[in-house]
């Protein structure tokens, strides 16, 4: 008797990837689209300080408001704006967006918070990344004192030779950069040393079950004692519980992000949350 049709592998793949090829082209073109009409938004999720209780930075976090769908998450069109080239303009409005809006907070009198801005590797390996940023600070007269980038330990493997005279030439500038998402990587040690970092950011899946696991809690410690080595900052991502944030205090690491202190906001309801913190500043 002959095999049935859904016993042939072939056929299941190709469907899969037909399908998978039409939402990359839809995805495409509304990205396209997206940028031409003002579709895209930032949400601001702030850092904090766990002992003063005060905000240091606030991460720009891009979000996408695609006409006739809804919101889309970005790990849905993040990767297909890499792989297209468009998170290069995409970036760049990121950036012109964030820093125009921290320039307007630092002016109304809020509190003088960092902005952290999520960069790509196609945008970092760009040969003219570094006057793009610079222009861009020109433009919305913003302090580079004022700007963390956010760099993953892939893209700074990628080229050894741009990234340290890149990411030397942005330190000069004032410019500070983190590494995202550390410990998911694979960068040596001896690598790590020779990068001019100014912070180490522990990937949210170490601080998920710190709490209840030895082993996350030992990479944890491990990474904020490095960072202390190499006279880095650490920071936690992803702390959703008051045990998460008081653990991360007894070992030192006292820069702390998660939705425990708040999820990603809004321009208008980050507005508000700045305003509190001014006020309670000055009592
Ligand atoms: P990321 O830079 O590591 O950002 C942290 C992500 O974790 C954000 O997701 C944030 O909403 C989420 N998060 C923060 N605290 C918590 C927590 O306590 N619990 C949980 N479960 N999640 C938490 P989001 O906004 O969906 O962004 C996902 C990723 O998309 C980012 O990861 C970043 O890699 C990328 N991304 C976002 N905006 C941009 C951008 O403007 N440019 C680039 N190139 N990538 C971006
Ligand atoms: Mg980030
Ligand atoms: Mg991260
Ligand atoms: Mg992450």
């Amino acid at each position: 008797q002959a095999k049935q049709d859904n016993s042939n592998p072939v056929r299941t793949f190709s469907w899969e990837m037909r399908r998978d090829f039409e939402q990359t082209i839809d995805l495409e073109k509304g990205l396209r689209e997206a940028l031409a009409g003002g579709e895209f938004l930032l949400h601001y999720q702030p850092q904090y300080h766990s002992q003063t209780g005060r905000i240091t930075t606030l991460e720009a976090l891009v979000r996408w408001n695609r006409a006739g769908v809804g919101l889309v998450s970005p790990a849905e069109f993040i990767p297909v704006a890499e792989s297209t080239g468009l998170i290069v303009p995409i970036g760049n409005w990121v950036m012109r967006t964030a820093f125009q809006q921290l320039k307007a907070w630092h002016e109304e009198g809020l509190p003088p918070v960092k902005i952290a801005i999520n960069i790509s590797a196609l945008q970092f390996q760009a040969q003219d990344f570094i006057e793009v940023v610079t222009a861009l600070l020109r433009e919305t007269g913003l302090d580079p004192q004022y700007v963390e980038l956010e760099l993953t330990e892939s893209i700074a493997m990628q080229d050894e030779k741009h990234t340290l005279a890149t990411l030397g030439e942005l330190k000069r500038r004032g410019i500070s950069i983190a590494m995202d998402d550390f410990g998911t990587g694979y960068s040596s040690l001896s690598y790590l040393k020779r990068l001019p970092l100014h912070t180490l950011k522990i990937d949210r899946s170490f601080i998920q079950d710190i709490t209840s696991s030895e082993e996350n809690l030992a990479i944890v410690r491990t990474i904020i004692e490095l960072a202390r080595i190499l006279r880095m900052d650490v920071i936690a991502e992803g702390a959703e519980t008051g045990e998460q944030v008081e653990l991360l205090k007894l070992q030192g690491c006292f820069n702390v992000q998660g939705y425990y202190y708040s999820r990603p906001l809004p321009t208008d309801d980050m507005t508000e949350l700045l305003k509190g913190a001014f006020k309670s500043d000055k009592n």
